[in-house]
């Protein structure tokens, strides 16, 4: 049961209500919103409180047809955002990317993956310390001594990090080590795990069980969420089905879906979701297209030697092209408001000419776009000539001037940027001069 307490309600008829539910033995959980304050009631028999409705204070109370009740809208209809290390996720904020190896494998890998991730604009550093392999004879994580090594990443980089809790015996130490924690696949069903990440207060990724339906999943949040922590991100992670081309078959409906249902944040893990490294990039942008609060990708100094899931983590250039392609598409915004961003440099030519020629082709991809605009707005004008305003061109290639990129000058952006005008107002007069023949000789 939802009670909607009225707007302006004193704090003391919150109290009267709460009270009243604890005395029938049943729990209270309250969550104060911008206008009015909503008590989110959980138990059995609940309609033994059914009369609090007509308690001083109380607007109504709802009967939530929802068996999730904390993690849906009724409950709450503002979208949760949490925040970790000043790093806010969900609600509307920044796409979050979390990225880093699927194991910690030694202080050398981790720091140098740290600092990648650090360095391309990633926000949280994963890495798996204890690792619920499907074989007994798989790598099984450094345990504690993993999460004292991403302790230390994240003393160098500032990154807060994520790593997967396998056992509610490890509480402890992983609210001492980790910024949040991560519920693997394998254990979404593990209540008592559940129950324990539910106790404290450090956020809990939640991933979703790879045969669970959504409504199995939120309830699985549930438990967490009833355990007193409202801290719950969820993750979409791909899904056992009879498709056999990829590792899991990665259930993007489910991002927009769970928006219907919850208010709770939700992040897409597209490394595992495909198991292939070469769809990871086509998912993570698929992912944020349909409105995801963040990825969660795994990275790797060298993916044919990672010790677990090399054939899904990227390289380091990928994820730099990866991290280029969401800031492109503006999933991503640029921290620094425009600053021009040290690129990381990779090892060798064949890569770094490989960077380049994706950036060429978005550079043409993107001043086409650029020119179809103007070409939209010089018909707009119904002008004969180019539709270009001088003072508009003026003041960007003064912009470019006073630009200082990391290795370009502003004299040299500058002329980049009047190449581009030019062939625009070339291509503009080519059109007008096509349109005006067309009208003088009629087909
Ligand atoms: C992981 O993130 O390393 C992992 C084991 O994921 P999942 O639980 O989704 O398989
Ligand atoms: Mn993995």
């Amino acid at each position: 049961m939802i009670v909607v307490m009225r707007a302006g309600a004193e704090k003391a008829e919150v109290d009267a209500v709460c009270s009243l539910i604890r005395a029938e033995g049943l729990e209270a959980f309250v969550s104060e919103g911008q206008e009015r304050v909503i008590i989110g009631v959980v138990g059995i028999d609940i309609d033994r409180v059914a009369h609090v409705g007509t308690m001083p204070g109380v607007e109504q109370a709802i009967r939530v047809t929802s068996p999730h009740k904390l993690a849906s809208l009724e409950h709450q209809r503002d979208r949760t955002r949490i925040t970790v290390k000043g790093i806010p996720i969900g609600a509307g904020a920044p796409l979050v990317v979390m990225a880093g190896p699927c194991s910690v494998e030694s202080p050398e890998m981790l720091f140098e993956t740290a600092n990648l991730v650090k360095r391309e604009g990633g926000h949280v550093l994963r890495g798996g310390a204890y690792k619920p392999r499907t074989s007994p004879y798989a790598f099984q994580g450094l345990g504690e001594d993993g999460l004292k090594l991403l302790a230390e990443a994240r003393a160098q980089t500032g990154l807060p990090i994520v790593s997967e809790m396998t056992d509610a015996s490890q509480m402890e130490a992983f609210e001492e080590y980790v910024d949040i924690i991560q519920i693997g696949s394998r254990n979404m069903h593990n209540f008592t795990l559940l129950r324990a990440a539910g106790q404290g207060r450090t956020p809990v990724l939640l991933k979703r069980g790879f045969g669970a339906t959504i409504d199995e999943w939120l309830m699985a949040a549930e438990y967490v969420l009833s355990a007193g922590n409202a801290n719950v991100i969820l993750c979409e992670r791909g899904i056992r089905t009879f498709e056999r081309a990829t590792r899991n078959t990665l259930d993007l409906s489910a991002v927009p879906v769970l928006r219907e249902m919850t208010h709770l944040p939700v992040v897409v893990d597209p490394s595992h979701g495909t198991g292939k490294r070469s769809l990871v990039a086509s998912m993570s942008l698929g992912a944020a297209a349909v409105g995801a609060d963040g990825v969660i990708i795994e990275v790797h100094p060298d993916p044919p030697h990672a010790w677990s899931d090399g054939d899904q983590s990227l390289s380091f250039p990928e994820f730099a092209a990866l991290m280029d392609e969401l800031r492109r598409s503006e999933y991503l915004r640029r921290g620094d408001s425009g600053r021009p961003r040290t690129v990381s440099v990779p090892a060798t030519i064949g890569e770094m000419r490989e960077r380049i020629d994706t950036i060429d082709s978005h550079l043409l991809g993107l001043v086409d776009e650029r020119a179809q605009l103007a070409l939209g707005i010089a018909r707009a004008k119904g002008t004969d000539d180019h539709g270009h305003d001088a003072a508009r061109e003026h003041s960007l290639l003064e912009r470019a001037r006073a630009t200082q990129g990391a290795v370009l000058d502003g004299e040299e952006l500058e002329q980049v940027m009047s190449a581009v005008l030019r062939a625009s107002r070339q291509m503009q007069r080519r059109h007008a001069a096509e349109q005006r023949d067309s009208v003088r000789t009629p087909a």
